[in-house]
Protein backbone atom coordinates (compact mmCIF):
# COMPACT_ATOMS: atom_id res chain seq x y z
CA UNK A 1 0.00 0.00 0.00
CA UNK A 2 1.51 3.31 -1.37
CA UNK A 3 1.65 6.06 2.02
CA UNK A 4 1.30 9.84 1.01
CA UNK A 5 4.11 11.50 3.23
CA UNK A 6 4.56 14.88 4.06
CA UNK A 7 6.92 17.24 1.95
CA UNK A 8 9.02 19.54 4.93
CA UNK A 9 11.87 21.39 3.75
CA UNK A 10 12.51 20.14 0.40
CA UNK A 11 11.96 16.43 1.46
CA UNK A 12 9.74 13.62 2.24
CA UNK A 13 9.65 12.65 5.46
CA UNK A 14 6.98 10.22 7.50
CA UNK A 15 7.33 12.49 10.58
CA UNK A 16 6.27 10.93 14.03
CA UNK A 17 2.48 9.70 13.76
CA UNK A 18 1.34 6.54 13.37
CA UNK A 19 -2.20 7.51 12.72
CA UNK A 20 -3.30 6.84 8.66
CA UNK A 21 -6.43 7.99 6.47
CA UNK A 22 -7.33 5.72 3.68
CA UNK A 23 -7.23 6.93 -0.11
CA UNK A 24 -10.01 5.80 -1.72
CA UNK A 25 -10.58 5.73 -5.95
CA UNK A 26 -14.15 6.82 -5.92
CA UNK A 27 -14.84 5.02 -8.96
CA UNK A 28 -13.87 1.32 -8.17
CA UNK A 29 -14.81 1.89 -4.26
CA UNK A 30 -10.90 0.54 -3.73
CA UNK A 31 -9.02 1.91 -1.17
CA UNK A 32 -5.29 2.74 -3.31
CA UNK A 33 -2.93 4.83 -0.66
CA UNK A 34 -3.31 5.51 2.64
CA UNK A 35 -2.02 8.89 3.67
CA UNK A 36 -0.34 9.98 6.79
CA UNK A 37 -1.82 12.26 9.52
CA UNK A 38 0.61 14.43 11.10
CA UNK A 39 1.00 15.13 14.78
CA UNK A 40 2.05 18.27 16.54
CA UNK A 41 5.59 18.04 15.90
CA UNK A 42 5.09 17.09 12.48
CA UNK A 43 3.47 20.19 11.68
CA UNK A 44 5.69 22.08 13.87
CA UNK A 45 8.76 20.75 12.01
CA UNK A 46 6.74 22.08 8.44
CA UNK A 47 6.71 25.43 10.44
CA UNK A 48 10.05 25.52 11.88
CA UNK A 49 11.35 25.03 8.20
CA UNK A 50 8.98 27.59 6.44
CA UNK A 51 10.09 30.14 9.31
CA UNK A 52 13.88 29.46 8.60
CA UNK A 53 13.69 29.90 4.54
CA UNK A 54 11.28 33.12 5.19
CA UNK A 55 14.89 35.28 6.01
CA UNK A 56 16.53 34.34 2.62
CA UNK A 57 13.56 33.84 0.59
CA UNK A 58 12.14 37.17 1.46
CA UNK A 59 15.46 39.29 0.94
CA UNK A 60 15.58 37.44 -2.80
CA UNK A 61 15.23 40.34 -5.64
CA UNK A 62 11.31 40.52 -6.72
CA UNK A 63 12.85 39.55 -10.29
CA UNK A 64 14.57 36.42 -9.18
CA UNK A 65 11.34 35.45 -7.36
CA UNK A 66 9.43 35.63 -10.64
CA UNK A 67 12.31 34.05 -12.59
CA UNK A 68 11.27 30.83 -10.38
CA UNK A 69 7.43 31.07 -11.16
CA UNK A 70 7.78 31.25 -14.64
CA UNK A 71 10.22 28.06 -14.63
CA UNK A 72 7.09 26.28 -12.59
CA UNK A 73 4.37 27.76 -15.02
CA UNK A 74 5.92 25.76 -17.53
CA UNK A 75 6.97 22.46 -15.21
CA UNK A 76 3.13 22.63 -14.08
CA UNK A 77 2.43 23.14 -17.63
CA UNK A 78 4.10 20.32 -19.16
CA UNK A 79 3.07 17.94 -16.16
CA UNK A 80 -0.82 19.06 -16.62
CA UNK A 81 -1.94 15.35 -17.47
CA UNK A 82 -0.07 13.68 -15.34
CA UNK A 83 -1.93 16.31 -12.59
CA UNK A 84 -4.95 15.72 -13.79
CA UNK A 85 -4.84 11.49 -13.42
CA UNK A 86 -3.52 11.82 -9.84
CA UNK A 87 -6.58 14.15 -9.44
CA UNK A 88 -9.21 12.06 -11.02
CA UNK A 89 -7.74 8.76 -9.50
CA UNK A 90 -8.34 10.29 -5.97
CA UNK A 91 -11.59 12.62 -6.47
CA UNK A 92 -13.85 10.72 -9.18
CA UNK A 93 -13.88 13.61 -11.53
CA UNK A 94 -13.28 13.26 -15.10
CA UNK A 95 -10.06 13.58 -16.77
CA UNK A 96 -11.15 16.89 -18.82
CA UNK A 97 -12.68 18.30 -15.79
CA UNK A 98 -9.68 17.60 -13.94
CA UNK A 99 -7.67 19.34 -17.25
CA UNK A 100 -10.01 22.36 -16.47
CA UNK A 101 -9.29 22.84 -12.42
CA UNK A 102 -5.22 22.48 -13.43
CA UNK A 103 -5.79 25.11 -16.12
CA UNK A 104 -7.44 27.49 -13.67
CA UNK A 105 -4.67 26.91 -11.12
CA UNK A 106 -1.91 27.38 -13.54
CA UNK A 107 -3.67 31.07 -14.48
CA UNK A 108 -3.42 32.22 -10.86
CA UNK A 109 0.67 30.85 -11.29
CA UNK A 110 0.91 33.20 -14.45
CA UNK A 111 -1.15 36.04 -12.51
CA UNK A 112 1.96 35.86 -9.75
CA UNK A 113 4.68 35.71 -12.59
CA UNK A 114 3.87 39.72 -12.73
CA UNK A 115 4.59 39.97 -9.15
CA UNK A 116 7.17 42.81 -10.31
CA UNK A 117 4.31 45.04 -11.21
CA UNK A 118 2.34 43.67 -8.76
CA UNK A 119 4.37 44.86 -5.77
CA UNK A 120 5.61 48.46 -7.76
CA UNK A 121 4.44 50.63 -4.89
CA UNK A 122 3.35 55.07 -4.94
CA UNK A 123 6.06 57.84 -4.78
CA UNK A 124 5.06 61.65 -4.28
CA UNK A 125 7.54 64.20 -4.80
CA UNK A 126 7.47 66.74 -2.94
CA UNK A 127 4.68 66.17 -0.35
CA UNK A 128 5.87 68.95 1.66
CA UNK A 129 8.95 71.53 0.54
CA UNK A 130 12.22 69.00 0.11
CA UNK A 131 10.01 66.24 1.68
CA UNK A 132 9.08 63.10 -1.09
CA UNK A 133 6.73 60.72 0.67
CA UNK A 134 6.43 56.38 -0.92
CA UNK A 135 5.21 53.53 0.18
CA UNK A 136 5.89 49.77 -0.65
CA UNK A 137 4.65 46.05 0.76
CA UNK A 138 6.56 43.54 2.73
CA UNK A 139 5.50 39.92 2.90
CA UNK A 140 4.11 38.34 6.15
CA UNK A 141 6.18 35.51 7.03
CA UNK A 142 5.23 31.71 7.27
CA UNK A 143 1.39 31.49 6.24
CA UNK A 144 -0.50 28.40 5.53
CA UNK A 145 -3.10 27.15 3.29
CA UNK A 146 -5.72 24.20 5.00
CA UNK A 147 -8.08 23.32 1.30
CA UNK A 148 -10.82 20.97 0.70
CA UNK A 149 -11.12 17.85 -1.48
CA UNK A 150 -13.40 18.98 -4.49
CA UNK A 151 -10.58 21.04 -6.06
CA UNK A 152 -7.22 19.60 -4.55
CA UNK A 153 -4.84 21.48 -7.31
CA UNK A 154 -6.76 24.47 -7.78
CA UNK A 155 -7.84 25.66 -4.47
CA UNK A 156 -4.09 25.36 -2.67
CA UNK A 157 -3.13 27.25 -6.36
CA UNK A 158 -5.25 30.24 -6.12
CA UNK A 159 -3.16 30.55 -2.49
CA UNK A 160 0.53 29.59 -2.75
CA UNK A 161 1.68 31.10 -6.21
CA UNK A 162 0.88 34.49 -4.88
CA UNK A 163 2.09 33.84 -1.49
CA UNK A 164 5.04 32.80 -2.48
CA UNK A 165 5.79 35.30 -5.25
CA UNK A 166 5.30 37.87 -2.38
CA UNK A 167 7.82 36.91 -0.39
CA UNK A 168 6.51 34.53 2.37
CA UNK A 169 6.82 31.03 3.25
CA UNK A 170 3.92 28.73 2.58
CA UNK A 171 2.60 25.70 4.53
CA UNK A 172 0.17 23.71 2.76
CA UNK A 173 -2.15 21.41 4.58
CA UNK A 174 -4.45 19.58 2.19
CA UNK A 175 -7.46 17.50 2.33
CA UNK A 176 -6.97 14.01 3.05
CA UNK A 177 -9.11 12.93 0.78
CA UNK A 178 -6.68 13.28 -2.35
CA UNK A 179 -3.31 14.66 -1.18
CA UNK A 180 -1.07 13.52 -3.74
CA UNK A 181 -1.76 16.33 -6.47
CA UNK A 182 0.17 18.78 -3.37
CA UNK A 183 2.89 16.40 -3.83
CA UNK A 184 3.68 16.23 -7.08
CA UNK A 185 3.48 19.84 -7.03
CA UNK A 186 5.82 20.26 -4.22
CA UNK A 187 8.09 18.17 -6.20
CA UNK A 188 7.89 20.63 -9.56
CA UNK A 189 8.63 23.97 -7.28
CA UNK A 190 11.78 21.98 -6.36
CA UNK A 191 12.86 21.15 -9.95
CA UNK A 192 11.66 24.95 -10.91
CA UNK A 193 14.59 25.93 -8.42
CA UNK A 194 12.57 27.36 -5.33
CA UNK A 195 14.84 27.10 -2.38
CA UNK A 196 14.06 23.98 0.17
CA UNK A 197 11.44 25.51 3.25
CA UNK A 198 9.94 28.16 1.36
CA UNK A 199 6.65 25.56 0.08
CA UNK A 200 5.98 22.51 2.90
CA UNK A 201 3.06 19.70 2.72
CA UNK A 202 2.25 18.75 6.02
CA UNK A 203 -0.77 16.19 6.20
CA UNK A 204 -3.62 15.54 8.44
CA UNK A 205 -6.59 16.28 10.26
CA UNK A 206 -8.39 18.84 13.03
CA UNK A 207 -4.64 17.70 15.05
CA UNK A 208 -2.63 19.57 12.13
CA UNK A 209 -5.43 22.15 11.82
CA UNK A 210 -5.04 23.42 15.21
CA UNK A 211 -1.55 23.30 15.08
CA UNK A 212 -1.70 25.78 12.75
CA UNK A 213 -3.90 27.96 13.65
CA UNK A 214 -2.58 28.01 17.25
CA UNK A 215 1.07 28.53 16.89
CA UNK A 216 2.76 31.80 17.16
CA UNK A 217 4.95 31.47 13.89
CA UNK A 218 2.46 31.64 11.51
CA UNK A 219 1.44 35.21 10.56
CA UNK A 220 -1.97 33.90 7.90
CA UNK A 221 -4.17 31.43 7.09
CA UNK A 222 -6.08 31.10 4.22
CA UNK A 223 -9.34 28.40 4.44
CA UNK A 224 -11.55 26.97 2.02
CA UNK A 225 -14.31 24.29 3.00
CA UNK A 226 -17.15 24.00 4.51
CA UNK A 227 -18.91 27.14 6.33
CA UNK A 228 -18.70 25.27 9.58
CA UNK A 229 -15.13 24.77 10.00
CA UNK A 230 -14.46 27.94 7.81
CA UNK A 231 -16.44 29.84 10.91
CA UNK A 232 -14.05 27.79 13.43
CA UNK A 233 -10.69 28.50 11.75
CA UNK A 234 -11.70 32.27 11.63
CA UNK A 235 -12.79 32.45 15.01
CA UNK A 236 -9.61 30.56 16.62
CA UNK A 237 -6.69 31.62 14.46
CA UNK A 238 -7.84 35.63 14.81
CA UNK A 239 -7.74 34.86 18.33
CA UNK A 240 -4.23 34.42 18.19
CA UNK A 241 -3.57 37.44 15.92
CA UNK A 242 -3.50 36.03 12.58
CA UNK A 243 -4.84 37.55 9.28
CA UNK A 244 -7.74 35.21 8.21
CA UNK A 245 -9.79 34.25 4.90
CA UNK A 246 -12.11 31.51 5.28
CA UNK A 247 -14.36 30.70 2.52
CA UNK A 248 -17.15 28.59 3.17
CA UNK A 249 -20.19 26.45 1.65
CA UNK A 250 -22.74 27.36 -0.59
CA UNK A 251 -25.98 27.10 -2.58
CA UNK A 252 -25.75 28.81 -5.62
CA UNK A 253 -29.33 30.11 -7.19
CA UNK A 254 -29.46 30.45 -10.62
CA UNK A 255 -32.94 32.21 -11.39
CA UNK A 256 -34.78 31.76 -14.97
CA UNK A 257 -37.01 34.00 -16.85
CA UNK A 258 -39.68 33.12 -18.97
CA UNK A 259 -37.65 35.31 -21.60
CA UNK A 260 -34.73 33.33 -21.25
CA UNK A 261 -33.80 30.92 -24.06
CA UNK A 262 -35.17 27.54 -22.79
CA UNK A 263 -32.33 25.29 -24.72
CA UNK A 264 -29.47 27.41 -24.11
CA UNK A 265 -30.25 27.73 -20.34
CA UNK A 266 -30.64 24.10 -19.83
CA UNK A 267 -27.97 23.00 -20.95
CA UNK A 268 -26.03 25.49 -19.15
CA UNK A 269 -28.03 24.85 -15.43
CA UNK A 270 -27.28 20.74 -16.32
CA UNK A 271 -23.71 21.29 -16.85
CA UNK A 272 -23.39 23.51 -13.31
CA UNK A 273 -25.40 21.59 -11.97
CA UNK A 274 -24.05 17.89 -12.82
CA UNK A 275 -20.82 18.86 -13.77
CA UNK A 276 -18.03 17.39 -11.53
CA UNK A 277 -20.98 15.55 -9.66
CA UNK A 278 -21.98 18.84 -7.89
CA UNK A 279 -19.18 18.55 -5.96
CA UNK A 280 -18.03 22.48 -6.95
CA UNK A 281 -18.37 25.60 -4.57
CA UNK A 282 -20.46 27.30 -7.63
CA UNK A 283 -22.43 24.48 -8.52
CA UNK A 284 -25.99 25.79 -9.22
CA UNK A 285 -27.78 23.53 -6.62
CA UNK A 286 -31.03 25.78 -6.73
CA UNK A 287 -33.19 26.13 -9.88
CA UNK A 288 -35.37 29.28 -9.21
CA UNK A 289 -38.37 29.53 -12.45
CA UNK A 290 -39.83 32.92 -12.38
CA UNK A 291 -43.44 33.02 -13.70
CA UNK A 292 -44.35 30.31 -16.71
CA UNK A 293 -40.53 29.52 -17.06
CA UNK A 294 -40.99 26.67 -14.96
CA UNK A 295 -42.57 23.90 -16.73
CA UNK A 296 -40.37 24.36 -19.54
CA UNK A 297 -37.05 24.40 -17.69
CA UNK A 298 -37.88 21.59 -16.01
CA UNK A 299 -38.61 19.06 -19.12
CA UNK A 300 -35.29 20.64 -20.62
CA UNK A 301 -33.18 20.00 -17.59
CA UNK A 302 -34.72 16.75 -17.07
CA UNK A 303 -33.84 15.42 -20.26
CA UNK A 304 -30.75 16.47 -20.27
CA UNK A 305 -30.08 15.18 -16.95
CA UNK A 306 -31.02 11.39 -17.80
CA UNK A 307 -28.84 12.08 -20.99
CA UNK A 308 -25.78 12.68 -19.02
CA UNK A 309 -23.16 9.90 -19.31
CA UNK A 310 -21.85 8.64 -15.99
CA UNK A 311 -18.52 6.59 -15.50
CA UNK A 312 -15.06 6.52 -14.38
CA UNK A 313 -13.61 9.73 -14.78
CA UNK A 314 -10.75 8.17 -16.54
CA UNK A 315 -13.42 6.70 -19.80
CA UNK A 316 -13.18 9.28 -22.19
CA UNK A 317 -16.79 9.02 -23.16
CA UNK A 318 -17.60 9.63 -19.14
CA UNK A 319 -19.11 13.24 -18.34
CA UNK A 320 -19.44 12.88 -14.99
CA UNK A 321 -17.95 10.69 -12.16
CA UNK A 322 -18.67 9.50 -8.78
CA UNK A 323 -18.59 11.45 -5.66
CA UNK A 324 -15.74 11.24 -3.42
CA UNK A 325 -16.73 8.79 -0.89
CA UNK A 326 -18.78 5.86 0.31
CA UNK A 327 -20.17 8.60 3.49
CA UNK A 328 -20.74 11.56 0.46
CA UNK A 329 -22.66 9.03 -1.62
CA UNK A 330 -24.85 7.83 1.18
CA UNK A 331 -25.54 11.14 2.79
CA UNK A 332 -26.50 12.49 -0.68
CA UNK A 333 -28.75 10.03 -1.17
CA UNK A 334 -30.45 10.27 2.08
CA UNK A 335 -31.13 13.71 1.24
CA UNK A 336 -33.11 13.14 -1.94
CA UNK A 337 -35.02 10.63 -0.08
CA UNK A 338 -35.96 13.73 2.59
CA UNK A 339 -36.70 15.75 -0.38
CA UNK A 340 -39.36 13.39 -1.40
CA UNK A 341 -40.77 12.71 1.99
CA UNK A 342 -41.14 16.50 2.67
CA UNK A 343 -43.19 16.98 -0.18
CA UNK A 344 -41.30 17.28 -3.62
CA UNK A 345 -41.22 15.88 -6.79
CA UNK A 346 -38.15 13.76 -7.54
CA UNK A 347 -38.77 13.98 -11.35
CA UNK A 348 -35.01 12.38 -12.68
CA UNK A 349 -33.80 10.07 -9.61
CA UNK A 350 -30.11 9.42 -9.44
CA UNK A 351 -30.34 7.43 -6.26
CA UNK A 352 -29.71 4.01 -7.67
CA UNK A 353 -27.37 4.06 -10.31
CA UNK A 354 -25.38 1.37 -11.25
CA UNK A 355 -22.57 1.84 -13.80
CA UNK A 356 -21.37 -1.28 -15.57
CA UNK A 357 -18.05 -2.81 -13.99
CA UNK A 358 -17.86 -0.15 -11.43
CA UNK A 359 -20.30 -1.68 -9.21
CA UNK A 360 -18.27 -0.58 -5.81
CA UNK A 361 -17.97 2.62 -7.18
CA UNK A 362 -19.34 5.59 -5.29
CA UNK A 363 -22.01 7.00 -7.81
CA UNK A 364 -25.18 9.02 -7.41
CA UNK A 365 -26.93 9.78 -11.29
CA UNK A 366 -28.17 13.38 -11.61
CA UNK A 367 -30.78 13.92 -9.74
CA UNK A 368 -33.74 16.90 -10.36
CA UNK A 369 -36.07 17.48 -7.83
CA UNK A 370 -39.24 19.92 -8.87
CA UNK A 371 -41.61 21.73 -6.49
CA UNK A 372 -38.96 22.04 -3.77
CA UNK A 373 -39.71 24.81 -1.07
CA UNK A 374 -36.94 26.91 1.24
CA UNK A 375 -38.14 24.71 4.10
CA UNK A 376 -37.03 21.84 3.10
CA UNK A 377 -34.02 19.94 4.10
CA UNK A 378 -32.55 19.45 0.45
CA UNK A 379 -32.80 23.13 0.22
CA UNK A 380 -31.30 24.25 3.79
CA UNK A 381 -28.63 21.99 3.21
CA UNK A 382 -25.38 22.39 0.49
CA UNK A 383 -25.68 18.95 -0.64
CA UNK A 384 -22.57 18.94 -2.32
CA UNK A 385 -23.78 16.10 -4.99
CA UNK A 386 -25.58 15.83 -8.45
CA UNK A 387 -28.76 17.66 -7.37
CA UNK A 388 -30.74 20.25 -9.02
CA UNK A 389 -33.68 21.43 -6.79
CA UNK A 390 -36.52 23.62 -8.60
CA UNK A 391 -38.09 26.31 -6.52
CA UNK A 392 -41.13 28.49 -8.45
CA UNK A 393 -41.72 31.79 -7.38
CA UNK A 394 -43.73 34.87 -9.90
CA UNK A 395 -41.07 37.71 -10.17
CA UNK A 396 -38.07 38.22 -10.31
CA UNK A 397 -38.19 40.39 -7.06
CA UNK A 398 -39.29 37.23 -5.25
CA UNK A 399 -36.39 35.30 -6.55
CA UNK A 400 -33.70 38.23 -5.38
CA UNK A 401 -35.76 38.03 -2.20
CA UNK A 402 -35.28 34.36 -1.67
CA UNK A 403 -30.94 34.25 -2.50
CA UNK A 404 -30.79 37.24 0.34
CA UNK A 405 -32.70 35.57 2.71
CA UNK A 406 -30.38 32.36 2.39
CA UNK A 407 -27.35 32.41 4.74
CA UNK A 408 -24.80 31.77 1.72
CA UNK A 409 -23.86 34.25 -0.48
CA UNK A 410 -21.06 32.43 -2.98
CA UNK A 411 -21.71 32.70 -6.35
CA UNK A 412 -25.49 33.20 -8.76
CA UNK A 413 -26.44 33.19 -12.13
CA UNK A 414 -29.50 34.76 -14.35
CA UNK A 415 -30.99 33.56 -17.83
CA UNK A 416 -32.72 35.91 -19.63
CA UNK A 417 -32.76 38.63 -22.29
CA UNK A 418 -33.51 41.46 -20.55
CA UNK A 419 -31.11 43.74 -20.12
CA UNK A 420 -33.43 45.50 -17.66
CA UNK A 421 -33.81 42.27 -15.40
CA UNK A 422 -30.01 41.21 -15.22
CA UNK A 423 -29.09 44.63 -14.28
CA UNK A 424 -31.21 44.99 -11.37
CA UNK A 425 -30.44 41.51 -10.26
CA UNK A 426 -26.57 42.00 -10.49
CA UNK A 427 -27.00 45.23 -7.66
CA UNK A 428 -30.39 43.62 -5.73
CA UNK A 429 -28.29 40.16 -4.87
CA UNK A 430 -26.19 39.68 -1.80
CA UNK A 431 -23.87 37.53 -3.58
CA UNK A 432 -20.00 37.96 -4.04
CA UNK A 433 -19.48 36.20 -7.72
CA UNK A 434 -22.62 36.88 -10.29
CA UNK A 435 -23.38 35.24 -13.79
CA UNK A 436 -25.22 36.71 -16.36
CA UNK A 437 -26.10 33.83 -18.67
CA UNK A 438 -22.67 32.68 -17.01
CA UNK A 439 -23.79 29.71 -15.01
CA UNK A 440 -20.52 29.03 -12.89
CA UNK A 441 -19.23 32.65 -12.64
CA UNK A 442 -15.84 31.65 -11.09
CA UNK A 443 -13.22 35.00 -12.05
CA UNK A 444 -10.71 34.96 -13.90
CA UNK A 445 -6.60 34.83 -11.65
CA UNK A 446 -6.49 38.69 -12.14
CA UNK A 447 -9.88 39.29 -10.51
CA UNK A 448 -10.52 38.06 -6.86
CA UNK A 449 -12.51 34.97 -5.87
CA UNK A 450 -14.89 35.36 -2.73
CA UNK A 451 -18.51 35.41 -1.30
CA UNK A 452 -20.27 37.15 1.03
CA UNK A 453 -22.30 36.07 4.24
CA UNK A 454 -21.41 32.42 5.43
CA UNK A 455 -19.43 31.67 2.04
CA UNK A 456 -16.50 33.91 3.60
CA UNK A 457 -15.28 34.59 6.82
CA UNK A 458 -12.70 37.56 6.52
CA UNK A 459 -11.71 40.96 5.05
CA UNK A 460 -10.37 39.89 1.84
CA UNK A 461 -11.14 37.42 -1.24
CA UNK A 462 -8.39 34.74 -2.96
CA UNK A 463 -5.78 35.76 -5.67
CA UNK A 464 -5.56 38.87 -7.63
CA UNK A 465 -5.43 42.02 -6.26
CA UNK A 466 -6.58 41.09 -2.94
CA UNK A 467 -4.82 38.03 -2.68
CA UNK A 468 -1.72 40.14 -2.85
CA UNK A 469 -3.17 42.85 -0.28
CA UNK A 470 -3.90 39.55 2.03
CA UNK A 471 -0.43 38.18 1.29
CA UNK A 472 1.58 41.54 2.15
CA UNK A 473 1.55 44.95 4.55
CA UNK A 474 2.23 47.76 3.48
CA UNK A 475 4.99 50.38 4.60
CA UNK A 476 4.33 54.38 3.91
CA UNK A 477 7.93 56.23 4.03
CA UNK A 478 8.38 59.98 4.60
CA UNK A 479 11.68 61.10 4.10
CA UNK A 480 13.56 64.51 3.73
CA UNK A 481 17.04 64.88 3.21
CA UNK A 482 18.46 68.55 4.19
CA UNK A 483 21.56 69.86 2.84
CA UNK A 484 22.40 71.86 6.76
CA UNK A 485 20.93 71.92 9.85
CA UNK A 486 19.81 75.51 8.82
CA UNK A 487 17.12 73.46 7.04
CA UNK A 488 15.63 71.93 9.78
CA UNK A 489 12.68 74.12 10.78
CA UNK A 490 11.85 71.66 13.79
CA UNK A 491 8.10 72.38 15.58
CA UNK A 492 6.61 71.49 18.37
CA UNK A 493 2.99 71.83 16.39
CA UNK A 494 1.85 68.44 14.79
CA UNK A 495 3.68 68.50 11.40
CA UNK A 496 2.00 70.32 8.14
CA UNK A 497 3.08 70.05 5.04
CA UNK A 498 4.15 73.63 3.77
P1 LIG B 1 -14.17 20.42 4.96
O1 LIG B 1 -14.59 21.65 5.64
O2 LIG B 1 -14.66 19.13 5.50
O3 LIG B 1 -12.57 20.30 4.94
C1 LIG B 1 -11.75 21.37 4.52
C2 LIG B 1 -10.41 21.28 5.24
O4 LIG B 1 -10.64 21.40 6.66
C3 LIG B 1 -9.69 19.95 5.03
O5 LIG B 1 -8.31 20.20 4.86
C4 LIG B 1 -9.97 19.19 6.32
O6 LIG B 1 -8.93 18.30 6.66
C5 LIG B 1 -10.09 20.29 7.35
N1 LIG B 1 -11.02 19.93 8.44
C6 LIG B 1 -12.13 19.15 8.34
N2 LIG B 1 -12.73 19.06 9.55
C7 LIG B 1 -11.99 19.79 10.42
C8 LIG B 1 -12.11 20.08 11.82
N3 LIG B 1 -13.10 19.60 12.55
N4 LIG B 1 -11.18 20.88 12.38
C9 LIG B 1 -10.18 21.39 11.66
N5 LIG B 1 -10.01 21.13 10.33
C10 LIG B 1 -10.91 20.35 9.72
O7 LIG B 1 -14.57 20.58 3.41
P2 LIG B 1 -14.48 19.49 2.25
O8 LIG B 1 -15.56 18.47 2.45
O9 LIG B 1 -13.09 19.03 2.06
O10 LIG B 1 -14.85 20.41 0.99
C11 LIG B 1 -16.15 20.70 0.59
C12 LIG B 1 -16.63 22.03 1.14
O11 LIG B 1 -15.76 23.07 0.73
C13 LIG B 1 -18.00 22.44 0.62
O12 LIG B 1 -18.73 22.99 1.69
C14 LIG B 1 -17.69 23.48 -0.44
O13 LIG B 1 -18.73 24.40 -0.69
C15 LIG B 1 -16.52 24.14 0.17
N6 LIG B 1 -15.74 24.86 -0.82
C16 LIG B 1 -15.84 26.21 -0.83
C17 LIG B 1 -15.15 26.93 -1.79
C18 LIG B 1 -15.25 28.42 -1.84
O14 LIG B 1 -14.53 29.02 -2.60
N7 LIG B 1 -16.09 29.07 -1.05
C19 LIG B 1 -14.33 26.27 -2.72
C20 LIG B 1 -14.25 24.88 -2.67
C21 LIG B 1 -14.96 24.19 -1.69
Amino acid sequence: MRTVQHWIAGKTTTGSSDRTAPVFNPATGQQQAEVLLGSVGDVESAIAAARDAFGSWSQTSVSRRAKILFTFRELVNAHAAELAELITDEHGKVLSDAMGEVQRGLEVVEFACGIPSLLKGDFSDQVSTDVDTFSFREPLGVVAGITPFNFPAMVPMWMFPVAIACGNTFVLKPSERDPSASMRLAELWQEAGLPDGVFNVVHGDKVAVDTILDSPDVAAVSFVGSTPIARYIHERATATGKRVQALGGAKNHAIILPDADVDFAADHLAAAAFGSAGERCMAISAAVAVGTAGDAIVAAVNQRARDVKVGSGRDSDSEMGPVVTRQAQERIVELIGTGESQGADVTVDGRTLEVAGHEEGFFVGPTVIDGVTTEMDVYTEEIFGPVLSVLRVDTVDEAIAMINANPYGNGTAIFTSSGEAARRFQRGVHVGMIGINVPVPVPMAYYSFGGWKDSLFGDKHVHGPEGVGFYTRAKVVTARWPRTSADSEASFHFPTSK
